[in-house]
Parts: structure tokens; C-alpha cells; sequence
């Protein structure tokens, strides 16, 4: 069918939007070629501007858990919207979200709504500062926290497909707090805190890695930053962008058995719209305004029909999501891994839960450089190959497999047999 409307779509958009895209990794930079302008998702598929259709594995960079355009979600959003877009003021739906969110989520007695993953970690910096009176954060190198600038060092994802160490822009000032410290790395972990500890105000991670590809925590390495955390005094932040309602109901902490101070939540939360929250006990979260000095606020946090949307899909979050989402998380990383095997491409497909991913190397990642050093050429290759049968990866090795409930047997299928094909084709 080809791609000449997307491809005029780009040129247009070139002209007036930096790079064509409003968020870096959508423009193929690291892949190469067209992106595609996307008209329409159904259930486990993308439909392009030029109507071709592709099974997706990005589902929104993970939160379409049920794939697009699920009845419930967008019945819920609509019937919000009939009822007006915006208020300005609480509303009925914030507060169950909230009561769902604490029943979920094992650490969060409180939470508050805000628009994005990036406001969300940015505003639970400010309070574990603001909460400790500490300035320093230690980060590890490849977690991504958003665009923020004390978050925005070291940052995988987008930022790492630019080849950019950070970003200009990014002062000094802003940049210096924050100690940048290897994944999986007990020994600089301590030497940090050692160092840092009377000034330590968080410790921040992933908890599953998944914006450095998939770089899942070896045996004990989270109860070891509970520890860590609370041997300094420090706030432990849990980034559960990605893993919250995603890994499990009740996020990474519910799976892995080891509960931060703080939560960050995004993505899953929204139900696909501009939604993310952060959360923990009552008695740090009371230190924000109005109850608390530290400020943080937003005229369309909570927004009704955002709400509306998040709520509908955390409702679909029944006990077995889960085990089905892994069963077909399974299917597509053991296809992946198998087509890889059969054309002699040594590549990795690491799976942790319902997340997998792809890196091109010849050991499991246990780090960033790890996947720096992974051959993102073949990834790219790859990339293609599936693209041209129909399936869209993400567009960067650095990003992980989002699966959805949305693939039935003859999608998953395809899937494997598109693998078959594209691993074989990267080699010839
Ligand atoms: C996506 C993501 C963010 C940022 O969320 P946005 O809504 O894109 O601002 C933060 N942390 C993690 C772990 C993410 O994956």
C-alpha cells in the first residue's frame, strides 16, 4: 500500500513542528525511514494514513493494556465529556480514581492527579526534597523519569537514541543534585550513600527497568535499595510508569515484594489519556499545599474525562489480566527468541513478567552500557523487516515490547511468523 501520505504528512509537519513529531522517538530517528501518521487503532491494531494495518506491540508506549479503542474506556470518556471537558474544581471521579489507585497500589495511602509521567516524577522530587529538607538524588544511569531537568542525566529512552549525554538547556545547577550511578550496582550504590547520605533526599528507579530496553533488577537488588534508602534516611522513589498496573495490579512493589515511600504512576493510569499521579503514605504526601509547604498544583489535573477514561480501565484490571497479558507476553518474547535461533542472529529477548524486550547482543543486559553496546543496527533492520509484515515494534532498541489483551491466537501467530521471516531477512 506504501506510505506516500505518511511520508507527506512528515514533509508538512517538518515545517511546522520541531522534527516533524511532538515527542523525539515517534520521528524513526534511530530506525530510519517514514514514520508512520497513524489514522485509527482497533482493538490490537494501528491503521496508517495510507491504510495500511499493523499489529501493535507500543500500544501508546504501554497504556492500552486492552488495546485501542476498548468499548468501556472510550464509553466512560464520552459519557464524561457530555458532561463538560473541564471544571477547575474537584469532581466525584477524582476521588474514586484516587480510592482505586490506594487500593491497588501497596504503598499509597495518598495520591494526586497531574497530566504527565514528566510532572509526576518532577513533583515527587520536589517532595522528598521538600519532605526531608535534603537536596541531593541519586539516579541510576539509563532510567528515564521524564524530561525534567535534575531527572533529565543519564536518561535512556529518547535520550539516549540522540547520542546526548543529557541535554543543553539543562543547567549545571540543575544537573549537579543528582548523582548518576550503574544499574544492578550494589558496591557504587553504597559508595554513593556513603558519600551523600546527610544530603540524600531520594533514591530514585525504575524498579523494572524499561526505558534502557528491559534490564530487569537481579536477585535482591530492590530490597537492597529499601535498605540502602533507609540506612541514609532518604525517600525511595519507585517509577512505576511503565510497571504500574502493568506488571501487576499492584505495580512492581506488588510483584517484586518491596514497597517505596513514593509511586509515580503514568501511562496505564490514563487509559490512553493525559493522565499520571504520584502517591505514598499519608504522612508524606500531607507535606504538600494546601494541608503542607510544598507546592505543586494544575489547572486540568484530574481531569474529568481523563479520569473518566483511567477509571474504566482500572475497573477491566480483573485477577486474571494479568496471568492472560504474561501468557501472551510469553508467546511473542518465546517467538521472538526462536526466530532469532533459526537464522543464527544472536540477540537477547529478556521477559520480566508481562514485559519483554529485544536487544541485539550476546549476553542478558544487566546494565545501560550494556545496551549502548548492542548492535542497533540489526535492531533497526529488524524493525523494518517487521514493519514491512505488518507488525510495529517500537522504533528505537532502547524501548520494550507492550503487549496487549487485544492479541488472539491468529495475531500472535502472525506475529511469529513475521519474526520468522525478519530475522531470517536481517542476516541475508
Ligand atoms: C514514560 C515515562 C515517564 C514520562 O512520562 P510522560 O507522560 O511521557 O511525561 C516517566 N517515567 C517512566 C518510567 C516512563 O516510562
Amino acid at each position: 500500500m506504501g506510505t506516500a501520505t505518511s511520508a507527506r504528512l512528515f514533509d508538512r509537519a517538518r515545517e511546522v513542528i520541531p522534527g516533524g513529531v511532538n515527542s523525539p522517538v515517534r520521528a524513526f530517528t534511530s530506525v530510519g525511514g517514514t514514520p508512520r501518521f497513524i489514522a485509527r487503532g482497533e482493538g490490537a491494531r494501528l491503521i496508517d494514513a495510507d491504510g495500511n494495518r499493523y499489529l501493535d506491540l507500543v500500544n501508546s508506549w504501554g497504556p492500552l493494556l486492552f488495546g485501542h479503542a476498548r468499548p468501556e474506556v472510550l464509553a466512560a470518556a464520552t459519557d464524561a465529556l457530555g458532561r463538560g471537558s473541564s471544571f477547575g474544581a474537584p469532581t466525584e471521579g477524582e476521588v474514586r480514581l484516587a480510592e482505586a489507585i490506594a487500593a491497588a497500589v501497596p504503598s499509597i495511602e495518598k495520591v494526586r492527579l497531574v497530566n504527565s509521567g514528566t510532572e509526576a516524577g518532577m513533583s515527587a522530587v520536589r517532595l522528598a526534597r521538600g519532605a526531608t529538607g535534603r537536596n541531593t538524588l541519586l539516579k541510576f544511569v539509563g532510567h528515564y523519569h521524564g524530561h525534567s531537568d535534575a531527572l533529565l542525566v543519564a536518561a535512556g529512552s529518547g535520550v539516549a537514541t540522540l547520542g546526548i549525554p543529557g541535554s543543553p538547556g539543562v543547567t549545571p545547577g540543575a544537573a549537579q543534585d543528582t548523582i548518576l550511578v550503574p544499574w544492578n550496582d550494589r558496591e557504587a550504590v553504597t559508595a554513593a550513600v556513603d558519600a551523600y547520605g546527610d544530603d540524600l533526599a531520594a533514591i530514585l528507579a525504575e524498579p523494572v527497568p524499561a526505558n534502557m530496553n528491559l534490564v530487569p533488577p537481579e536477585e535482591g537488588f530492590l530490597a537492597f535499595l529499601r535498605a540502602e534508602a533507609d540506612r541514609s534516611g532518604a525517600v525511595l522513589v519507585f517509577d512505576e510508569v511503565i510497571t504500574g498496573f502493568r506488571l501487576a495490579r499492584g505495580g512492581a512493589q506488588e510483584r517484586e515484594g518491596v514497597l517505596p515511600d513514593i509511586t509515580v504512576l503514568g501511562k496505564v493510569v490514563g487509559g490512553g489519556f493525559p493522565l499520571a499521579a504520584f502517591g505514598g503514605r499519608a504522612a508524606l504526601m500531607d507535606h504538600l499545599a494546601p494541608d503542607g509547604p510544598v507546592y505543586q498544583a494544575g489547572t486540568l489535573s484530574g481531569n474529568p474525562v481523563a479520569v473518566a477514561a483511567g477509571l474504566a480501565q482500572l475497573e477491566l484490571l480483573t485477577d486474571d489480566v494479568y496471568a492472560r497479558l504474561e501468557a501472551i507476553t510469553i508467546r511473542v518474547a518465546d517467538a521472538f527468541a526462536a526466530a532469532f535461533a533459526n537464522a543464527g542472529v544472536v540477540a537477547q529477548v529478556p521477559r520480566h513478567g508481562t514485559l519483554a524486550g529485544v536487544v541485539v547482543t550476546d549476553r542478558p543486559p544487566r546494565c545501560y552500557e550494556d545496551v549502548v553496546a548492542a548492535d542497533h543496527d540489526a535492531y533497526a533492520r529488524f524493525f523494518h523487516a517487521m514493519l514491512d509484515r505488518g507488525v510495529y515494534l517500537a522504533p528505537s532498541g532502547y524501548e520494550v515490547l507492550f503487549t496487549s489483551l487485544a492479541l488472539d491466537d491468529e495475531d500472535l501467530a502472525t506475529i511469529a511468523t513475521a519474526a520468522e521471516e525478519a530475522a531470517l531477512a536481517i542476516v541475508t
